[in-house]
């Protein structure tokens, strides 16, 4: 700095506290073409375009939610992304990575290409795209990777969608074929076997009320197919990461494998650390997902192994289905979709609890940030607020109580939550992409098409 000339920049935010990887830290952060350049001390004089005043705020690097469905049946594929990333805006979600598990799948490298540049015509925020690992589908891995995808979802359990399940040997397959081209495999993992047959006997006792499926896709389910997927990894040498676990079994499984030097990640629900069995049969319909919610004990010891860091992302799986299809679920609860909506409340009522439950911030925070950008590969641009990073910031208030309602506050197309009247003590108070204010006070104010799509694997980044 030469003598008390102004700092210039495009963006200052100032008088805030920022959220850095070392811990929280006064200061301004400066903001030049759409990265951040760097932070000063707070007063420091500083000359810029936009001046945010961050006064009584935290100031987080964008969250970065590794999970989402926005393109599911029944709504037009670009009101999917507008409204999905409009929701993320809203709650201080910057990047989202979308599954492959849409209608159609994106099963083939064609399929990719043409959802990448839609969904970027509708997106608010950043975005990137899993491939899908299915037994048709095995030789169009290569093609989807060239394209951008850092990792393929596979799917062990039925399903009603075109999306075969993968067999043990489409597994092994996969993942030799991920391991060649450097990327991941993702697995959904609850056993195919267990599940259909304990569903057969529940249909034909007359059992399709929400408690049946509690005991249609039991504990054990998840924690068998884990051990199964953890072995195949460590056989095929493939990079692992096993989506919404449940179970604190499987998280330790996933710790276990590691420790051992196997490559696996894992990520936790928003869900399945806020709600449990009683909530299920509350909330009926609204709250069905699969693997489904878990009794109280198991979500207290789910949150152990996010205070111990065993855990490296937390999710939506937001899934928007329509209302009337869930509310399905509450007369039968086969006929209900698997999913739930809650990319825009995800992250503050997440923070909210982990602050009630005296987890640090230091802890919680990079399970927003920075884990969840290096499992998906974009931790090079995305996931902490230094030098050069994209400037996706939030503005947090950690102490402005409100209460939950999506038929008021929801970008969804059809607005439900199972979080309605819950109250949350975080909000978002300003959400930025690129050095750019995308939403304030939940209003969204980006164009469609100011979300890019990132390609996320090795190959990918290295030709553009
Ligand atoms: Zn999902």
């Amino acid at each position: 700095m030469t003598g008390d000339a102004p700092v210039r920049a495009d963006l200052a935010v100032a008088g805030g506290t920022i959220l850095t990887p070392g811990g929280p830290v006064a200061a301004t952060l400066l903001v030049d073409g759409g990265r951040v350049r760097e932070t000063v001390p707070p007063g420091t004089p500083v000359r810029a375009a936009e001046v945010i005043d961050a006064s009584g705020l935290h100031v987080m690097a964008g969250a970065i939610d590794l999970h989402v469905h926005f393109d599911v049946p029944g709504i037009s594929f670009e009101d999917d992304f507008n409204a999905g990333t409009r929701g993320a805006a809203a709650g201080g979600v910057t990047f989202v990575v979308e599954h492959p598990f849409s209608d159609p799948p994106t099963t083939t490298a064609a399929r990719y290409a043409d959802k990448s540049a839609r969904a970027a015509a509708g997106a608010v925020v950043d975005f990137g795209l899993w491939g899908a690992l299915t037994g048709p589908s095995l030789r169009e891995m290569a093609g989807q990777h060239a394209l951008g995808a850092p990792g393929f979802k596979a799917f062990l359990p039925d399903n009603d969608m075109d999306f075969p399940p993968a067999t043990e040997a489409d597994l092994l397959t996969g993942m030799a074929t991920a391991a060649r081209l450097g990327a991941r495999v993702l697995v959904h993992a609850e056993d195919r076997e267990t599940i259909a047959v304990a569903e057969t006997r529940l249909r034909a006792r007359g059992r399709t009320d929400i408690a049946a499926l509690l005991e249609a896709r039991p504990p054990s389910a998840e924690i068998e197919a884990v051990r199964g997927v953890l072995e195949a990894a460590r056989r095929t040498g493939c990079a692992v990461h096993l989506v919404h676990l449940s179970t604190p079994e499987a998280v330790d499984l996933v710790a276990q494998a590691r420790a051992a030097g196997v490559d696996a990640t894992c990520e936790v629900t928003a869900h399945h650390l806020l709600l449990d069995e009683d909530d299920l049969r509350r909330v009926g319909g609204f709250g069905v997902c699969a693997p489904p919610l878990r009794d109280a004990g198991r979500v207290a010891a789910l949150w152990d192994r996010v205070r111990a860091g065993l855990v490296q992302a937390i999710v939506s799986d937001h899934c928007p289905y329509g209302r009337a299809d869930k509310l399905k679920g509450s007369a039968d609860v086969f006929a209900c979709p698997f999913g739930i909506q809650s990319v825009q409340e995800y992250m503050p009522l997440v923070l909210s609890e982990a602050l009630r439950r005296g987890v640090a911030l230091t802890r919680i925070v990079p399970l927003f940030t920075e884990g969840p950008a290096r499992v998906c590969g974009v931790d090079g641009s995305k996931g902490v607020l230094t030098p050069g990073m994209d400037a996706d910031i939030v503005l947090l208030d950690l102490n402005r109580p409100w209460v939950i309602s999506a038929e008021r506050q929801q970008h969804a197309v059809e607005r439900w939550s199972p979080y309605d009247g819950r109250a949350c003590d975080v909000r978002v108070v300003r959400t930025l992409v690129r050095g750019r204010t995308v939403a304030t006070g939940g209003d969204v104010v980006a164009p469609p098409g100011w979300g890019r799509f990132v390609p996320l694997s090795q190959e990918a980044r290295c030709r553009s």
